[in-house]
């Protein structure tokens, strides 16, 4: 493995496919960023000799041939960010998959089964605030009528993967296929502190929680600002309440142990100083490993949220923006995540990911196993993200060499 190759890879992505070049990265799904993304990553992929092909989701896959047809392994993580993100989310494990393929060329490595690479498209949910959209279209989690329900100032999902070159319309005959794929392999930064307070450089994830994202809007009566305070119907107000009350509900216990609830995004109309707003649209993501507490937590949120808004005299409605179900790594993966970090000497721990990513939705179809390596000072998701170079070059041995033990067995 060239160490230097890879930590230059992550560099050329991050500072050459970069929309916001100072403020960390912003590489949305479909942008000029990307696309510059896919032309670098396509250039090495051709120059190891593999065979490429995209798919009509924006999927990026590449095929390092085996010597039988016997089911193949799958290895990779996505090309995009969030709004000014960080160098390493997603990026580090495309890159860690690319190093891989990159020393098995030169190694001369010939696995008894193919390795397909994928650099997952729209991950982040970056465009339409649905995550992990280029691994559910190949595992039958979305189709055509659901794409073209997606929509963003610019358009529909369908419209705009169109406008890109794309064909959506390929997506039902190019789904990953139960029978013809044993593993699937990603390695990730772990966007918490858990391994850094541990002192442990790599995480063996057991578990993927389950995540819903819902917009609620609240619904007021707009007035002027200078209007009595009684009798207001203002849904700013209602907010406020709703916010600290769901933080209570956790401080109380009454939200199961282990959930997570965040209020990421607020609108106010028409959000002018002087006049008491007439609606507020925000959403709620909550988490949770398992889908019955999930769903428990989910009906505390919406009691609360039925009972402040009647007290308030606000009317209300929720829809959801995007779910994904949790899922359990393989075990006999996760045996041989084990075995080769004890060959190698390097230290591991077991955990579970509150942060979904391309493994949840693979793990519909296939066998996944997902490899963490710290996150300094636990920070994802912002320009502050970082792993230092002795662990990512840690986590990429421990996924070259589980891929070789899959591919050899
Ligand atoms: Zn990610």
């Amino acid at each position: 493995m060239n160490k230097d190759r890879l930590l230059h890879s992550l560099e050329e992505l991050s500072i050459n496919c970069n929309e916001s070049l100072g403020h960390g990265v912003t590489r949305f799904s479909w942008s000029e960023a990307d696309k510059n993304a896919r032309a670098w990553l396509t250039k090495e992929l051709h120059s190891i000799g593999l065979e490429t092909w995209t798919d009509g989701i924006g999927n990026l896959h590449a095929l390092y041939k085996g010597s039988t047809d016997a089911p193949h392994v799958i290895t990779g993580s996505h090309l995009d960010t969030v709004y000014h993100g960080g160098r390493y989310d997603g990026t580090y494990g495309v890159v860690a998959s690319l190093e891989a393929l990159r020393s098995f060329h030169e190694e001369g490595f010939v696995p008894k089964c193919d390795i397909e690479f994928i650099a997952f498209a729209e991950e982040e949910g970056s465009n339409f605030g649905n995550t992990c959209l280029g691994s559910k279209a190949i595992c039958g989690q979305i189709d055509e009528k659901g794409l073209k329900a997606l929509c963003n100032k610019t358009g529909n999902a369908w419209d705009i993967l169109q406008a890109f070159g794309l064909k959506p319309e390929n997506l039902p005959s190019e789904q990953i296929n139960s029978q013809d794929a044993k593993a699937f392999l990603e390695v990730h930064i772990e966007q918490n502190s858990v391994l850094e307070e541990a002192h442990i450089p790599i995480g063996i994830v057991t578990d993927i929680s389950g995540m819903r994202l819902h917009r609620i809007h609240l619904r007021g009566v707009s007035d002027h600002a200078a209007s009595p305070m009684q009798n207001r119907k203002d849904p700013m107000a209602c907010f406020a309440e709703i916010a600290y009350r769901i933080e209570n509900l956790w401080k109380e216990n009454v939200l199961p142990k282990d959930f997570s609830c965040t209020i990421g995004k607020i609108i106010c109309e028409p959000n002018v100083g002087i006049i008491i707003p007439h609606e507020i649209s925000f959403t709620i993501d909550i988490r949770h490993v398992k889908l019955d507490e999930l769903e428990q937590g989910l009906r505390h949120i919406e009691e609360l949220l039925k009972k402040v808004t009647k007290e308030r005299n606000i009317s209300f409605s929720i829809e959801q923006l995007s779910a994904s179900g949790g899922v359990s790594m393989d075990s006999k993966l996760q045996s041989c995540i084990e075995r080769v970090a004890k060959s190698n000497n390097i230290e591991y721990m077991h955990l579970k990911s509150g942060p979904a990513h391309d493994a949840a939705a693979m793990g519909q179809r296939v066998p996944v196993a997902l490899i963490f390596v710290p996150s300094i000072g636990g920070v994802s998701h912002c320009p502050q993200e970082n792993t230092s170079p002795t662990s990512l070059v840690q986590g990429a041995l421990i996924l070259k060499e589980t891929l070789r033990d899959l591919c050899i067995a």
